[in-house]
């Protein structure tokens, strides 16, 4: 099959950890790997934020890249992007209609809305994954969400208009359902995790003297929990906590979640204890969750959480907040821990009760290498969403929702 993929803000060539460059990135660029090992032909199509992009590249994965020129060559934050989305989803028409693909996948609402619109006259099906929702993000964020104020609505068109939702979890599902979306075209494929690169065998970052290290990673904005991990430490005693990503470690000091995050610290009387690291790049990443003792994952929502796989495929336990993808993906008492989220009293138990038990935390890891080796190696993952597409382009819809993947116990 020909597959193009939209993936407006988020492109699959990015490096990792900065604020709009997270899960989202690495999805589409794992997808489009594992579809191309499948011998499909893939085209992503992403915004051009950088003046030396090349209009067209072939990465070494084997799917192409095109830099669509819609609004300024520079990064622009994703909440500022809508109105050159018009440009984009023009562009983009013109390149399906030299190109046709079979069907179109795409990444974010705004992604959604383009593909919509390029498509509708071609007649292409167009499957959705939103990654996020407005509604979601709105609940949770209130007055802090800086989301343009058309994304609800224009995320229930989407749910309207696309053949199919490729949903990454349950509770997704659930959400989608509420906003109003059939069921019959919602399948429920979860994000993989590269096993042959996240695996417990392997080099591990330096200890550091303490007694045991808990990481943390993710972009850093607040809704990931990084705060409500600061404020559970004085009560896990000898624990240093690693805290992964945001800008590289040169330039965290202009970055005011990292600052804040430092005072934070300092005030709860653990700043000896905790260590900001910065963006670590992708190789790097195995060796430092190998070294934790725990991966603690403790957003207030997360609409997947791909690091809570990685750990487990390195056979480390997880701590992990129950929402979102978090509930799919960590099995409560088998490969890791659920704790409720911003209750870092709860949290703190939860570690504490954890450090204490290597035995425990030896059979966790075990298990969460077993179960993502056997549901959510890419190539499964791949197999998955390509099922999906075949019943989009075949003419028909989805004619009933996909094994949960994610949500099989
Ligand atoms: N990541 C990384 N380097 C960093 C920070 C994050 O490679 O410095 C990766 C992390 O390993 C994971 C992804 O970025 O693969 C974050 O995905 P997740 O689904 O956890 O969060 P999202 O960014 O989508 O909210």
């Amino acid at each position: 099959m020909r597959i193009a993929m939209v993936s407006e803000h988020a492109s699959p060539l990015a490096a990792l950890g900065e604020v709009d460059a997270g899960g989202q990135n690495l999805h589409v660029a794992e997808l489009s790997a594992a579809l191309v090992r499948q011998g499909h032909d893939v085209t992503v199509y992403t915004r051009r934020d950088d003046p030396r992009q090349a209009p067209r590249l072939r990465t070494p994965a084997g799917y192409d890249v095109v830099h669509v020129p819609a609004g300024p060559a520079r990064n622009v934050g994703k909440d500022e992007l809508l109105p050159h989305m018009g440009e984009f989803a023009r562009y983009l028409q013109r390149c399906l209609r030299r190109q046709r693909p079979d069907a179109v996948h795409s990444h974010f609402w705004m992604s959604g809305l383009v593909a919509v619109l390029a498509c509708r006259e071609l007649g292409i099906p167009v499957l959705h994954t939103y990654h996020a929702l407005g509604v979601v993000k709105r609940r949770h964020q209130g007055a802090a969400d800086t989301s343009p104020r058309q994304r609800p609505a224009v995320e229930a068109m989407i749910g309207r208009s696309a053949a199919a939702i490729v949903a990454t979890c349950t509770d997704e599902m659930f959400e989608l359902v509420r906003m109003g979306v059939s069921r019959r075209r919602i399948a429920i494929v979860p994000c993989g995790v590269d096993i042959g690169q996240f695996h417990p065998n392997g080099p591990r970052a330096p200890a550091s003297g303490h007694a045991h290290r808990v990481v943390g990673v993710g972009r850093l904005v607040p809704r990931k929990g990084f705060a409500d991990l600061i404020a559970a430490l004085p009560g896990v005693p000898g624990a240093e906590l690693v805290i992964v990503g945001g800008p590289e470690p040169a330039r965290l000091g202009q970055d005011a979640e990292a600052r804040r995050l430092a005072e934070l610290a300092a005030w709860a009387g653990v700043a000896d204890r905790v260590r900001l690291a910065g963006q670590v790049q992708r190789r790097r990443m195995p060796a430092l969750l190998r070294s934790a003792d725990l991966v603690a994952c403790v957003p207030w929502y997360e609409p997947f959480g791909i690091v809570a796989l990685e750990a487990m495929a390195c056979g480390v336990p997880v701590v992990a907040s129950a929402v979102g993808g978090l509930i799919d993906t960590v099995v409560d008492g088998r490969t890791g821990v659920h704790v409720p989220p911003r209750r870092p009293a709860a949290l703190s138990a939860a570690l504490r009760e954890l450090l204490a038990d290597p035995g425990g935390r030896a059979e966790l890891g075990l298990a969460g290498r077993d179960r993502a080796v056997s549901r959510y190696s890419w190539d499964r993952i791949a197999f998955d969403v390509q099922r999906v597409y075949e019943r989009c382009v075949v003419g028909g819809q989805p004619s009933d929702v996909l094994p949960a993947v994610g949500s099989a116990r």
